[in-house]
């Protein structure tokens, strides 16, 4: 395709594709040949305020509904997507380029968030208390806080802004998604899904844009609230601007979560987690893991398993039959970077063991392949052990013993997610009451809660107090009310009363 037929990609606002007249695009990549396949529209200011006002819209009218009819709509979105999620998983894989199965997966586990969304009744109900004084009854409704952003990254572009929304639509507020402008095309093709399934315009928004839509989102007054997942520095900016604007937000950061193998622990299972935890999506994933602590003597034999197993990863298109085990990173300056992470540990005196650098895939050289990577022996004042790699580069660090693993992991700036992988169950509650993460794996590479728990990490992982979907989801996108009501008895009513209200 030449440059001047590239198509740009544009908004969906007022239940509608929406093309942008801002001037301003970005280009999106097919990253398995490393072509252009399309522009981004990103938004101007006048298309930031088009979209809001729509959003606003679309709550008056979505909140007023009954919970059936909301319900009603939730379920035919579930039926839709889980019929036509094929169409979703390809549109992931050509943009993103990650191996279509895997697609699928992070299509999956936002469908999760949908099938728990579609109990939203149960979930918004309020409590009553009767009589809590003589005559006086106190209960608690939940309701909407009214527009809400999502601001998502490129790395799961169905899945994450999934974690939000079905739960935002369902208790009754309008959402603004601000997709990532790297793979934007996923946000437009559940619009489209949520208009077959009957949701009123405006409820549902996609506004494609870089910072100038995403500061519209934290400063404009109609927006209640904001849901951000990205790399740390970002999110401790939403956080901070978000909540200078008077907003709820909940702020996903980056992370560098570490595998603990105890003496104990079987070492064929331990090598095939660690690369799925560490290769899968080619390392592009929040929950990956980037580093193997090897509570010694296991590891040289742990490094000789991986390192068998990694001889036998297929790298190629996503998108090809049969399908790779790994595709390619999202962009050629995100390869660079990675590329670059693996030149410091090597400056720092690190042992190189299988080098990704300079990996090719037969026919698809013009693609952002980096092959599987292993390191050994990383010392932990690099900042290839301290910093965010997002790429497929497993670090092995050795320690003497258990306690050198925990402090090690609780020394990081990140918790999102650790692992432990041993035999011994004493060790692994110890474990999981002693490490400052969020979320933790017992013999689980990759600990990512289901739908009806909540995902959120500690530390530079999530900024803010409200973790996404399961129960912390509903209370980040209600607002609770509660009521003291009093329906005096005409036989006992004795008159006006000025005092303060006591229990009585
Ligand atoms: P990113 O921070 O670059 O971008 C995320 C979003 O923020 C995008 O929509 C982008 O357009 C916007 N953005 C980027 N720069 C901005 C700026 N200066 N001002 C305002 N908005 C800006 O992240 P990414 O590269 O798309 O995604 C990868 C990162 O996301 C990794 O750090 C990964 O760990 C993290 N992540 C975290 C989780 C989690 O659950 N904690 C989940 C997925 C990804």
């Amino acid at each position: 395709m030449s440059e001047t037929d590239t198509p740009t990609i544009g908004h969906w606002i007022d239940g509608a594709p929406r093309a942008s007249t801002s001037g301003r695009t970005a280009p999106v990549f097919h990253p398995a040949t490393g072509e252009k396949q399309a522009e981004v529209a990103l938004a101007d200011q006048a298309e930031i305020d088009e979209a809001l006002r729509s959003a606003q819209r679309g709550f008056e009218t979505w909140s007023a509904l009954s919970i059936a009819k909301r319900q009603a709509v939730i379920f035919a979105f579930r039926e839709l997507l889980n019929a036509r999620k094929g169409e979703l998983a390809d549109i992931i894989t050509r943009e993103h380029g990650k191996v279509r199965s895997d697609a699928m997966g992070e299509i999956l586990r936002g469908q999760e968030v949908v099938e728990l969304a579609t109990g939203f009744p149960h979930l918004l109900k309020g409590a009553f208390s009767e009589s809590v004084s003589t005559g006086i009854d106190v209960y608690s409704i939940k309701q909407p806080l009214g527009v809400v952003g999502i601001i998502s990254p490129f790395n799961f572009p169905a899945m994450v802004p999934m974690w939000f929304f079905p739960i935002a639509i369902a208790a009754g507020n309008a959402v603004v998604l601000k997709p990532s402008e790297k793979d934007p095309s996923a946000a437009l093709w559940l619009a489209e899904l949520w208009k077959e399934a009957g949701l009123p315009d405006g409820v549902f928004t996609v506004l494609q844009g870089d910072k100038l839509a995403v500061d519209g989102l934290l400063t404009d007054p109609v927006v209640q609230s904001i849901s951000f997942v990205g790399s740390t520095p970002i999110a401790q900016y939403i956080y901070e601007t978000a909540s200078t604007h008077g907003k709820r937000v909940q702020a996903l950061g980056g992370a560098k979560n570490h595998m603990l193998v105890l003496p104990d622990a079987d070492l064929d299972l331990v090598a095939d987690q660690a690369i799925n935890a560490g290769y899968g999506a080619a390392g592009e994933r929040c929950m990956a893991i980037s580093v193997v602590l090897a509570v010694e003597p296991v590891a040289d034999e742990l490094i000789r398993k991986i390192v068998a197993r990694i001889e036998k990863l297929r790298i190629g298109d996503g998108a090809s039959t049969p399908e790779p085990d790994m595709g390619p990173l999202i962009t050629r300056e995100h390869r660079e970077k990675v590329s670059g992470y693996v030149d410091i540990a090597e400056r720092d005196g690190a042992t190189i063991v299988v080098d990704g650098r300079d990996f090719q895939v037969p026919g698809g050289e013009g693609g952002f392949f980096f092959g599987p990577t292993l390191i050994d022996r990383v010392p932990t004042d690099s900042r290839a052990y301290t910093e965010e790699i997002f790429g497929p580069v497993l670090e092995v660090v050795r320690v003497a013993g258990y306690e050198e693993g925990v402090a090690l992991i609780n020394s990081g700036a990140f918790g999102n997610g650790t692992a432990i992988f041993t035999n011994d169950g004493g060790a692994a509650r110890r474990f999981q009451n002693e490490v400052q993460v969020g979320m933790i794996g017992i013999n689980v590479p990759i600990p990512v809660p289901v739908a009806y728990h909540s995902f959120g990490g500690w530390k530079q992982s999530l900024f803010g107090d409200a973790k996404a979907y399961g129960v912390h989801g509903f209370d980040f996108f209600t607002r609770e009310k509660a009521i003291t009501s009093r329906w005096l008895d005409p036989a006992t009513h004795g008159g006006i009363d000025l005092g303060f209200p006591q229990n009585d």
